[in-house]
């Protein structure tokens, strides 16, 4: 398949970008004025080819309340998106409470993640939620035009394709989503359910993470709209409504690999881990990175380790577990229960094992800089990435690209996506077995080197072949095969 610098875009003219937040960044300066950076994200990096080929354009939230013109503080200094102007859709604090932390984080990020048990369902967020995806849709309308290909993301907007149509809008509009996408009988709880269902298939393309994903999305198809017609022949399955045509196809997110693996040779990166390594003398690291969320199974994954400590007397002194949980979603009582939570297990494993010179846990409570993360990730020996459930987990794929010496054990959630797609190289566990994985702890410790190496060198390549332009360009090839609009075929 071609890469995107190369990228037959098959009659797609300028590429339209929808997600609930802009890739940059705002903030204010002592004077008043508006300081804009571009995020950090694999997305951006990965369209910026794309965009530079056909131009783009990029609608979301800013991020802030006050009324900002981005037009003002353009263009970025940023060549990889020097190509891209923005659109900013103005939220109030309300829509923001509905929306975002309402509906979109308390109804379907737990029903997503198999956690139906922490849903909030509130009809007055389910309301807010439609009228901020209508608005979405409105700014999409104005700032577009038939030849573009609207491509919105993720959980936060799954209804601005159902909105533009009921606007008689008959754009190419195609979605990915980001997040797993849960069984039948799970989904079936949400109250708004054949809403939801019908929104969807208002897409021309949805785009999942796996084929767990995507045959989830089919039967819930199956079972809330009769009338609709599948054929999942092909590798990309196509859903016959008395309105469209639906592609559906899998597409597994991934990450710009040469430019991770490149970056970890740094010699300011290597100088770290040298350091790193003199701070531990004599321990294997033990990693895991996670946004602080309860999809990450990071108490779990302690308590996992704590066990280990204790079957294993031999690890004590000779592994350090460096946890680093990135602030998220913090205005959320959950979340801040869970760190709470987090924190305790810490105390309670160092108040337990922690000799002179050794604390089994070394926990951080921020982000790191970029150079940091690429220096833990070629200082441990281990990765223990064990998400309760993920869409993907780039940490894991990130983890092997950066472990360029190829001597790093990835020890992998099942149900994280990442392991559906790198199946049989990482350490496979059930992050509810809290004996399985501390054994898979311990196995990895104990991994002589030819093994290592060989497992991480088919890891590395799978991820190398199937990177972030690779996931650009096989989506962007599977639009172009979509009937734009409405096509308003007959099953
Ligand atoms: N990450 C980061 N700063 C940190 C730790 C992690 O920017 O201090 C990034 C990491 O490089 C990865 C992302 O956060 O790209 C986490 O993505 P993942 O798919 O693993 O989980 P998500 O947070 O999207 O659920």
């Amino acid at each position: 398949m071609a890469r995107s610098k190369e990228f037959d875009h098959g009659g797609l003219k300028r590429l339209v970008i929808v997600s609930n937040r802009l890739p940059v960044a705002l903030a204010k300066r002592e004077d008043g004025s508006w300081e804009i950076r571009r995020s950090t994200g694999g997305l951006v990096t990965a369209l910026a080819p794309i965009f530079r080929r056909m131009g783009g354009l990029w609608i979301g939230w800013s991020g802030t309340f006050e009324d900002v013109n981005l037009d003002e503080l353009m263009p970025l200094n940023d060549k990889d998106i020097s190509q891209v102007s923005f659109r900013a859709v103005p939220l109030t604090e309300e829509e923001v409470n509905q929306y975002y932390l309402g509906f979109s984080n308390e109804t379907i990020w737990p029903l997503f993640h198999d956690m139906h048990s922490r849903c909030k369902f509130e009809p007055e967020s389910w309301h807010i939620y439609q009228e901020v995806n209508r608005k979405f849709a409105h700014a999409v309308e104005k700032s577009s035009d038939e030849n573009d290909c609207i491509w919105v993301h993720d959980y936060h907007l799954m209804l601005v394709a159902r909105e533009l149509r009921a606007m008689n809008v008959k754009r190419r509009v195609v979605f990915f989503l980001h997040t797993p996408f849960p069984p039948l009988d799970i989904f079936i709880k949400l109250p708004w359910r054949v809403q939801v269902i019908r929104a969807l298939l208002e897409y021309d393309l949805v785009g999942f993470q796996t084929m767990r994903d995507r045959n989830n999305f089919i039967d819930c198809v199956e079972h809330f709209s009769s009338g609709s017609h599948l054929d999942a022949r092909r590798r990309v399955a196509v859903i016959t409504t008395p309105q469209r045509e639906i592609r559906t196809g899998i597409f597994p997110i991934s990450i710009d690999f040469d430019e991770f693996s490149l970056q970890a040779g740094d010699e300011a990166v290597t100088e770290k881990v040298v350091q790193m390594h003199q701070s531990m003398p004599g321990c294997q690291v033990i990693l895991g990175v996670d946004r602080l969320d309860y999809s990450k199974g990071i108490p779990l994954r302690l308590r996992a380790f704590k066990n280990a400590l204790e079957r294993f007397s031999d690890l004590r002194r000779r592994v350090t577990l460096v946890e680093i949980v990135v602030p998220s979603r913090e205005n959320i009582q959950e979340y801040q229960k869970l760190k709470a939570n987090i924190e305790g297990l810490v105390s309670e494993i160092n108040g337990e094992f922690a000799e002179v010179g050794w604390n089994p846990v070394q926990y951080m409570f921020r982000a790191q800089e970029r150079i940091d993360l690429l220096a833990y990730y070629r200082a441990a020996s281990i990765a223990l990435i064990t998400p309760l459930k993920d869409g993907m987990n780039l940490v894991a794929k990130e983890y092997c690209a950066a472990n360029i010496e190829e001597n790093g054990v990835l020890i992998l959630s099942e149900f994280a996506g990442a392991a559906i797609q790198l199946h049989r190289n990482p350490l496979l566990v059930n992050p509810y077995d809290i004996e399985g994985v501390s054994s898979a702890i311990y196995r990895a410790y104990n991994m002589d080197m030819d093994e290592r190496k060989a497992r991480m060198r088919r890891l590395r390549n799978a991820i190398r072949r199937r990177d972030i332009f690779w996931w650009v360009d096989s989506f962007l090839n599977t639009v172009a095969m979509c009937k734009q609009g409405d096509t308003t075929t007959q099953p």
